[in-house]
């Protein structure tokens, strides 16, 4: 049985801009959750919870899906570039790597990671910044692409690719105007356009320099120049803004190549920015947000007016309508996305007489290539309700928000399962809350199935940049990943202990002689 989780009301989707039947590693058996063929509920026993699981079935399916998408619209060799600051697990990068794909690394660390598989080389792009010599030389050494960022970044690299005699593969991370994309950035909580976010997002390098570093990278001798490259993430998940991005990164490659006489890319790589199936992204608040501080806050003011009795009274009834949710229609598939981005390019690229004949199109998908394929499963500790000065209710789990770093920097709104009570119906309206000391509200206003302390809790669609972005906070140590296939489930990276939450810690050996709260600082002070 496909999955349908509490919150997917059929009046909160639109399903007119894509099909939803996507293939899904996650199913609902007798009243379970599985992933694979295996029982959630048993995973979280036998494993331990907080705990992530990730699909390697999924995985696989997605690659093969992205490749196969944009490889029906794509006259050329498509290159499918995975994210891999979205899930570092090494395990999950071999699947990948096993199945041919590349990677958008981030940083030497991530570069180490991807490295440590038999990645193609060929297809790796070291992203980002502040390259410095050093890693830039490590780059050119390993041979994979260098996506520059940086004004500079090409006299160093013709440097320090010189001193090894090697040429240099490089292409440049562009950032085109994008004044068609007026629409509001769902990578903010303020009501402010795409284009202007993009602006004020420091990555890319601005027209005004791209030609002039165009022919300083074609001149220089162990440098060759191979492509284009932008990427500018999820600002929205329509089709809409892939047409939009897409025209105007099309029409700035051919000026380029109408300035850099004859030049030819051999690669042009459109970065990531896909949402995943069940989309999560900005989703904890609502778009109407600025309304509802702008006019909520004076009349929440205004209400206390009535004295406590009639305010919490009117708070108790607009409680639930402040929390209550609505998503956003589920999002276009990926051959949908795949045949607006790559015809909007084509129709540019042709208009500006760029052949597009044996190019590779590259792709780096991040939260759409490894969302689906994971979840998070949690414990329930304990239920609290109150009634007084107004009905509440909270759902406390064995795990927090800072293991979901990453949702809540964007806002992430998880579906979520009650992983042993899948096919019940909501009973109850709950905040689904973390045990940290913050207020950790992981899902505002969830609607649940009765939940009793023991209930296993799945989030959904975790599998990108959740693991990769948690911390300690009130050490707690981090969860472990586990792995399935089909049947079989392995842990591929360890929960942490307490002990490794300490392990970087250091107490200078002057403190050794400190002595405990309880001796007498007196006595201390006249000793010393
Ligand atoms: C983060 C990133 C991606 C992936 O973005 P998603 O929104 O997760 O698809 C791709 N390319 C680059 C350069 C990135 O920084």
């Amino acid at each position: 049985m496909g999955l349908r989780t509490a919150d997917e009301t059929p009046r909160g989707r639109k399903d007119n801009e894509g099909p939803t039947s996507q293939a899904d590693c996650l199913s609902t058996r007798e009243g379970r959750l599985y992933i694979d063929e295996l029982d959630t509920v048993e995973l979280a026993a036998r494993f331990g919870t907080p705990l992530f699981v990730l699909s390697e079935t999924q995985l696989r399916r997605n690659v093969r899906r992205f490749r196969a998408a944009f490889a029906a619209e794509w006259e050329g060799p498509v290159d499918v570039m995975p994210a891999f600051k979205a899930n570092t697990t090494l395990a999950s990068r071999r699947v990948l790597t096993d199945e041919g794909a590349g990677a958008d690394v981030y940083s030497p660390g991530e570069l180490e990671g991807v490295l440590s598989t038999p990645v193609d080389r060929a297809r790796v792009s070291v992203n980002g910044g502040g390259k410095s010599r050093d890693y830039l030389a490590h780059c050119v050494h390993e041979g994979v692409r260098i996506t520059v960022e940086d004004v500079d970044e090409i006299d160093l690299i013709q440097a320090v690719a010189a001193e090894q005699d090697r040429k240099a593969k490089i292409r440049l991370r562009v950032k085109p105007t994008v004044p068609n994309l007026w629409r509001p950035t769902d990578f903010s909580q303020l009501t402010l356009p795409i284009d202007l976010a993009i602006q004020v997002y420091k990555s890319g390098i601005p027209p005004e320099f791209l030609v002039e570093m165009g022919r300083r990278a074609i001149a220089a001798p162990n440098i060759d120049m191979v492509g284009l490259h932008v990427h500018q993430g999820r600002h929205h998940a329509s089709l809409w803004f892939w047409e939009g991005l897409m025209s105007r990164f099309g029409k700035l490659a051919g000026e380029l190549v109408a300035a850099w006489d004859g030049w030819q890319p051999q690669e042009i790589d459109i970065g990531g920015g896909w949402p995943s199936p069940r989309d999560p992204l900005n989703e904890e608040l609502p778009r109407s947000e600025f309304v509802l501080t702008a006019l909520g806050f004076p009349l929440l003011a205004g209400l206390r007016g009535l004295g406590a009795r009639l305010y919490h009274r009117a708070l108790a009834g607009l409680v639930p309508v402040l929390s209550s949710h609505r998503f956003r229609a589920t999002p276009p598939s990926i051959e949908q996305y795949a045949a607006t981005s790559v015809r909007t390019l084509r129709r540019e690229l042709q208009a500006a007489r760029v052949s597009t004949a044996g190019v590779r199109l590259q792709i780096e998908p991040g939260r759409s290539m490894y969302g689906d394929a994971g979840i998070h499963l949690a414990r329930v500790k304990t239920v609290k309700r109150q009634s007084q000065p107004f009905p509440y209710a909270w759902v406390l789990t064995d795990t927090t928000t800072f293991f979901l770093a990453g949702g809540h920097f964007e806002r992430s709104r998880f579906r979520h399962v009650v992983a042993n009570k899948a096919d019940r119906p909501v009973a109850m309206t709950a905040d689904l809350v973390g045990h940290s000391c913050f207020a950790d509200q992981i899902v505002l206003g969830a609607r649940l199935p009765e939940v009793v302390p023991g209930d296993v809790i799945a989030l959904l669609e975790t599998g990108a940049y959740q693991e990769s972005s948690a911390s300690n906070f009130n050490a707690l140590p981090r969860p472990a990943t586990v792995m399935v296939c089909g049947d079989q489930a392995d842990v591929v990276r360890r929960a942490e202990t307490v002990e490794d939450v300490y392990r970087r810690d250091l107490t200078p050996s002057r403190m050794h002689r400190f002595q405990g709260a309880h001796s007498d600082p007196v006595a201390m002070e006249i000793q010393s």
